[in-house]
């Protein structure tokens, strides 16, 4: 990769990670808020189920009140006949059982809606006498029904639950009999609240509530309207009702809840809950009212809980991602890393067949080099072979001529006798070219068995009028006489041609020239040493003999590609060529070479 690229990669992933931790933190919030928030809401509904029936409880403990009066024969007699006397009896009873109770007052109204009797008659406030025909409860009973009314009374404003039931005969009403109970006995059902609850009438007007100060706010605020028209009523009695200040913040549909919040109160009241603040209300309808019931729970540190979930999710989005690139920047690494690998080993794999075949060149070219020393060595040998050929074919011409003239002068003896010689000189000539081919031809250079002591007279042969010119007899000595060595003849027979050449060249006029061939074997190597008595090399000479080109001959002489070529060839049998000056004087070349085995087939 490269460094823009990295560049370039880095500018879009940190968007990337930021849209992530963005992403996780509103997945984080979300999922934990609307967790809290069930959990909030079931607790709600148990509190709201626990409150509701509380209440219940404590209202239907006075419901039977107002039911049971138009049972009493007396309550009857009153309504149908009435009487001072029976008034003032009734009286007394509705002040006993008032008292026994516990409840605001109780009275007796007449049809007409009239009080006729009531446990309250012998006080300041008593409303004995009073048409009391406008309040609903009333209007509930000529329809010959249950009456529930929340109000507050007229003449001591306190405030009340008014339960009535119609006192009938044979379906005619003769009145209505009415309980009132106080606030504060049915809020003391709720004295085990852990959160705030409060009660709403018809109106949407707090009548019950677990905080004081909420009582007679409205839940969402009056229109001028209705509010003009409930003071008529003397519903409230002409309360102000101010709106308790609830802010819904949404619905929770999945819950059938809302959120709402309520703001800090100016004068605090001391309460085992929060009173202010985010809350979630639940409310229920109360069974047999108007009334409903509200639950109001609050949200405490749910919310900061969320954040926190919402900064540990983000965080882990961004640990997550950041452990996912440091993943993905390793796997690129091992794949640079591997890619790398394969290239360089593809460059390996070149390169190695560029040596292959650049050895394979270098091969040929050395054989090609080898040949062309060879061909030197004939060139230089061309004279002594034409030597070589011109006498036996000038004996040929003489000899033929000769039979010829025997043949006519019918010495047939004589030109029996010619003709023989003919054909030994024939096949002199033909051994020698066939010699001559055999070292000129480019050899298979696979290692073979030679036969030492062979190729020793081959050179011999070939240089055996330069020899003989000079009158010099080389002496081979084989130890043992049948030892071969690991090469090729024909090349072994270019290495021995170049020394035995050189101690020719080396022995130039040296008075009584010697040159002597020897093989030995030692373990499994062979040494065949060339010696003369030549004037050996000087010491920077003996450095330099076997490097191409090295020459101390005159122009012409010698190319100075003889020792090197030499050492060349030995060097491919496993062998190698060294020199020596002799302590005696004169020059000693030593050919190690590889011993072949019996048992390998010998070569000529
Ligand atoms: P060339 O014969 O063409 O010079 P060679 O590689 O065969 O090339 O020989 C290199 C040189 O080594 C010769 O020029 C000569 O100086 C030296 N040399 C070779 N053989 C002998 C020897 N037997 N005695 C002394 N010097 C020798």
């Amino acid at each position: 990769m490269t460094q823009r690229h990295a560049q370039r990669s880095l500018a879009l992933l940190l968007p990337a990670i930021l849209i992530l931790a963005l992403a996780m933190s509103f997945v984080g919030f979300k999922v934990s808020e609307d967790t809290s928030i069930a959990r909030l809401a079931e607790r709600g509904r148990q509190r709201l189920d626990l409150y509701e029936t509380s209440l219940e409880r404590e209202i239907d403990k006075y419901a039977f009140f107002p039911a049971t009066l138009g049972l009493e024969r007396d309550v009857v007699d009153l309504l149908v006949n009435g009487g001072e006397e029976q008034a003032s009896r009734i009286n007394n009873y509705l002040a006993e059982l008032n008292k026994r109770a516990g409840s605001l007052s109780i009275y007796l109204l007449s049809s007409s809606g009239h009080v006729v009797a009531t446990s309250n008659w012998n006080q300041p406030d008593s409303f004995l006498g009073e048409d009391l025909s406008y309040r609903p409860y009333f209007r509930d009973a000529l329809a010959k029904q249950t009456g529930r009314f929340f109000g507050i009374g007229t003449t001591r404003s306190q405030p009340g639950y008014y339960l009535s039931s119609p006192i009938l005969a044979d379906e005619r009403l003769l009145g209505v009999a009415v309980v009132k109970v106080s606030l504060e006995q049915l809020e003391t059902s709720w004295s085990t609240v852990e959160a705030p609850v409060l009660v709403t009438d018809e109106n949407g007007v707090v009548i019950l509530a677990s905080v004081p100060s909420w009582k007679f706010t409205t839940l969402t605020p009056l229109s001028e309207e209705r509010r003009s028209e409930l003071a008529q009523s003397l519903h409230y009695n002409a309360r102000p009702l101010p709106p308790l200040g609830l802010q819904s913040q949404g619905n929770v549909s999945s819950e059938k809840a809302e959120i709402v919040q309520l703001v800090r109160p100016a004068a605090e009241e001391p309460h085992t809950f929060p009173i202010y603040g985010v809350f979630l209300a639940q409310s229920a309808p109360l069974k047999g009212t108007n009334w409903r019931l509200t639950v109001l729970s609050p949200f405490g540190d749910l919310r900061t809980m969320a954040w926190l979930n919402a900064a540990l999710a983000a965080a882990g989005g961004v640990i997550l991602c950041i452990a996912s690139v440091a993943l993905y920047l390793r796997r690129l690494r091992q794949w640079e890393r591997l890619r790398a690998r394969e290239a360089l080993q593809r460059a390996h794999d070149e390169l190695e067949r560029k040596v292959e075949e650049r050895t394979r060149t270098l091969k040929e070219a050395q054989e090609e080099l080898v040949h062309a020393g060879k061909l030197a060595v004939i060139g230089q040998m061309s004279a002594g072979l034409a030597h070589e050929l011109n006498q036996p074919l000038a004996a040929l011409h003489t000899l033929s001529d000769n039979t010829v003239k025997f043949m006519q002068r019918g010495m047939l003896e004589e030109a029996g006798s010619n003709l023989a010689l003919i054909s030994d000189l024939v096949t002199h000539m033909g051994t020698l070219t066939s010699q001559l081919k055999s070292f000129a031809r480019k050899s298979s250079g696979k290692p073979r068995p030679v036969n030492v002591r062979r190729s020793l007279e081959n050179t011999l042969f070939f240089l055996n009028r330069r020899l003989s010119q000079r009158s010099i007899r080389p002496e081979i000595n084989v130890e043992p006489a049948d030892l071969s060595v690991l090469a090729d003849s024909n090349r072994l027979e270019q290495i021995l041609v170049n020394l035995v050449a050189n101690a020719l060249d080396a022995t130039e006029g040296v008075e009584a020239p010697r040159i002597g061939l020897s093989a030995r074997m030692d373990g499994d190597r062979v040494f065949i040493e060339v010696r003369d008595n030549g004037p050996g090399f000087g010491e920077n000479e003996r450095e330099r003999l076997f490097e191409p080109f090295f020459t101390t001959k005159d122009s012409g002489g010698g190319l100075g590609l003889g020792l090197a070529i030499s050492a060349g060839i030995a060097r491919d049998f496993g062998g190698s060529l060294s020199a020596a000056n002799l302590t005696e004087g004169g020059a000693l070349f030593v050919l190690d070479l590889p011993l072949a085995t019996a048992s390998e087939n010998v070569d000529a």
